[in-house]
């Protein structure tokens, strides 16, 4: 794949659509366009950004592409049937349409109506999907109008099986199986035209081919039976399909879509999508959280489970962010609105998980190129087997054409194409109820194959929030050493700044009047503070600052190996004094460190800026096999490159803030704290939504359940074909077995992936 042809980079903001890039969207059923260039050996590294086209399932954003929900389709080949009946179409200017999420992207200049009729005619429902606050409006449930007819279907074939008990005569049961075939033959049928018409060859014209096949040799119990199990098939999958693909649709539908809004002393109920950033909403206990926003006023404990899968609720103040769809469980809740209904974190979140599922794991190549050559392979010998051995060899003609039929019918690979896709589409969806976002089929295998785990140490194992627990002062007093050291750190985003300052605060020293602000990325930060520069950092910034030798290192040596983080304040020339920080290991980074070890993560690793003693007590306190101290960001990629080279397969796991190059650097970058950074959502290939690490041992465990069900689908589906290939030869195989194998196996496929929709920890 050129570089051209690679998607742009991901836009995540609502309405943009995503669609197919006109040239190769052809390969996406054909064959993958896949070549050597996109293995996925160790030691490629990505991020969610630089993934291959192949991988992102061709998407590119365009304003005028329109989504549509497609209803009816029961493999993937009907999505493809669709797909290239609208193509036909010159109104049409591209579509794509994913079987797995039962979603068609269309770019099309005629109206929303001529799209759903042309999809009718071909036997299928869409449905425009209108946007609104994140949510689908849908229409009232779709019954399925074939399913009546499958029933009668059913009935006329059971009646005249019987009927042969009955004396009934042979002319008539031979109507009554007629009669069902069409009953539940009716729909393939069609299908099978628009397919034809639109040269696909389908498992609906294979189908079709093999029930009129079996009449014209007056086998009518045996077509009979092929088109009624084939029905019945088809009505199942089609059942679980829609259970998989709603999976998601809790989410969306879980923020209200109507808030009480203070004006002007007033409570007025408006629809979501009327409120305007800074508007104030009240959310009464009991209530869920219409939008994002923060408290101004009230106190309360806020279940976030439906957003970030957390077990235990959050308490809420003045000051905290609150998000869309989480429920205020104890008291009222005044807030300001930070984000509009379309752009609130549970809508991402809803618009993320759709296009991850869409998007096609490396495993599902193998798949896709096998059915591209098994498919023509066995439909060819079908043919060759209904015609050579009758003339060559003067057989039965109609012991052939029946063998032929068979091979029609295995020729369908529906079972084996949607092994992967329905797998990947349950486990994301499953994930994301969980507060877990997984941004594609790539990243959940790479998540089922680790080995190692790295953290960052600040804000990611730890609280995060710091506290300052000791100061010494060589130079001056203390209020004037804070009143520097906030002046300088009042500019920086690191969590450390945040405790000075807070601790500044409290002894209520004053900012001062700085200038010429400068960041040290990994060891402080400085100011220019009455025409002296001055520095607050490490140690390390003060070494090589050259502040000289001191009494201040001795000192500082015995407080770092009693695990504080040591913030020196000074100038180039003397350290002033020194403030001790000290951060805790969370009690959820305690279970979660534990939680992987049962998982069989095998080596977990701390990577950090912070100084050796710090690294040591945290990693104690946490659980963490190794540490690698002092390291500056860019060092923290080389580590993760020698974990690597020890033939571990290393995710890391970081604020997403700072952390980026050691994220992207890693087999799997995996950011916390996804709802309130939106940095986070998009840099990473996993996003806990939590801002703590609860869910990561459940999302090892969902990617290795996913793999394991993956593969146990593509061994299942090829087996069975297999099989009825070999039983065809000795006479053992009859169609309606054939019929069965393809469908039930299809059916068993669907069913064993929707187990990870059950999955919850
Ligand atoms: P971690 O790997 O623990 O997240 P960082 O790389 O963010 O650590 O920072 C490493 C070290 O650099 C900190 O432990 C601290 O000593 C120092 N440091 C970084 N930023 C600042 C700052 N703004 N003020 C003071 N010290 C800082
Ligand atoms: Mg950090």
């Amino acid at each position: 794949m050129s570089e051209e042809n690679k998607p742009k980079e991901w836009s995540f903001k609502k309405n943009v659509a995503f669609t197919v890039l006109e040239e190769d969207r052809h390969a996406d059923h054909k064959d993958d366009g896949c070549d050597a260039t996109c293995g996925h050996g160790p030691g490629r590294h990505h991020t969610a950004h630089a993934e291959t086209a192949e991988e992102e399932g061709r998407l590119v954003p365009n304003e005028r592409v329109r989504s549509y929900r497609i209803e009816g389709m029961d493999c993937s080949s009907c999505a493809m049937t669709i797909e290239n009946h609208l193509r036909m179409n010159p109104a049409v200017k591209q579509v794509r349409i994913h079987f797995a999420t039962g979603k068609m992207q269309i770019e099309h200049d005629n109206t929303a109506d001529d799209i759903v009729q042309e999809v009718k005619k071909a036997g299928y429902r869409a449905t425009p999907i209108y946007p609104i606050g994140g949510a689908e409006v849908r229409q009232a449930g779709w019954r399925d109008p074939h399913q009546s007819m499958t029933v009668l279907s059913g009935v006329l074939l059971l009646f005249g099986y019987l009927g042969q008990f009955a004396g009934v005569s042979d002319d008539f049961r031979t109507l009554l199986y007629a009669l069902s075939i069409i009953a539940g033959g009716y729909k393939p049928a069609r299908s099978a035209f628009y397919a034809i018409k639109s040269r696909s060859l389908d498992m609906n014209v294979l189908m079709t081919t093999a029930a009129i096949g079996a009449a014209c040799i007056g086998e009518w119990l045996e077509g009979a039976t092929v088109v009624w199990l084939f029905a019945i098939g088809n009505m199942l999958q089609t059942r679980s399909m829609e259970r998989t693909r709603n999976s998601i649709r809790g989410l969306m539908s879980a923020a209200p879509v109507e808030a009480w809004v203070k004006q002007g002393g007033l409570l007025v109920r408006k629809p979501i999508g009327e409120l305007a950033i800074g508007s104030t909403i009240i959310v009464k206990p009991g209530e869920k959280i219409p939008l994002d926003g923060d408290v101004i006023d009230g106190q309360s404990a806020v279940n976030q489970a439906p957003i970030t899968g957390e077990s235990v609720p959050a308490d809420k103040g003045a000051g905290d962010p609150v998000y869309a769809g989480t429920i205020n469980e104890s008291g009222a809740l005044e807030i300001r609105v930070t984000k509009l209904a379309q752009d609130t974190a549970i809508a991402r979140i809803v618009q993320m998980v759709e296009e991850a599922q869409e998007k096609k794991a490396p495993s599902q190549a193998f798949v896709d190129r096998f059915a591209a050559i098994y498919t023509p392979l066995v439909f060819g010998l079908a043919v060759l087997v209904m015609i050579v051995p009758p003339i060559l060899l003067s057989e039965a003609w109609s012991e052939w054409l029946y063998k032929g039929l068979e091979l029609l019918v295995i020729a369908c690979p529906c079972a084996l194409v949607i092994s992967t896709p329905v797998a990947i589409v349950s486990a994301i969806g499953s994930a994301a109820r969980n507060g877990v976002l997984i941004k594609g089929g790539a990243s959940l295998e790479k998540a089922g194959q680790l080995t190692a785990i790295a953290f960052d140490k600040t804000g990611t194992l730890t609280t995060g929030k710091p506290r300052v627990v000791h100061t010494t002062v060589w130079e001056g007093n203390e209020t004037d050493l804070l009143s520097i050291a906030r002046t300088i750190e009042e500019r920086s985003k690191h969590p450390i700044a945040a405790a000075i300052v807070r601790q500044a605060e409290e002894r209520a020293a004053p900012v001062l009047v700085g200038a010429n602000y400068n960041n040290f990325v990994g060891k402080g930060a400085g100011a220019t503070i009455a025409e002296v520069e001055h520095f607050a950092g490490s140690p390390k910034l003060f070494e090589e600052l050259g502040a000289g030798q001191g009494t201040w290192q001795t000192e500082a040596i015995a407080m770092q190996r009693e695990g504080y983080t040591l913030v020196l304040v000074g100038t180039r020339e003397r350290v002033m004094g020194m403030l001790a920080v000290a951060d805790t290991a969370r009690e959820t980074t305690v279970e979660a460190i534990r939680g992987l070890k049962e998982v069989g993560i095998r080596h977990t690793v701390m990577l950090t800026g912070d100084n050796e003693g710090t690294a040591r007590k945290i990693a104690g306190e946490s659980g963490i096999d190794e540490y690698f101290p002092e390291l500056l960001p860019e060092q923290k990629v080389g580590s993760i490159a020698r974990l690597q080279q020890r033939g571990e397969r290393v995710a890391m796991v970081g604020d997403g803030i700072n952390d980026a190059p050691a994220l992207a650097a890693a087999d799997l970058g995996i950011a916390m704290g996804g709802a309130g950074t939106d940095t986070a959502m998009e840099t990473a290939d996993i996003v806990l939504m939590a801002d703590h690490l609860e869910k990561l041992p459940y999302t090892v465990r969902i990617s290795r359940q996913a793999l394991r069900i993956i593969k146990q689908n593509v061994w299942f589906s090829l087996i069975v074909k297999i099989v009825a290939l070999l039983l065809i030869f000795p006479g053992w195989l009859t169609l309606w077995m054939a019929v069965l194998s393809d469908t039930g196996a299809a059916l068993l496929v669907i069913l064993n992936s929707m187990r990870l929709l059950r999955k919850t920890h």
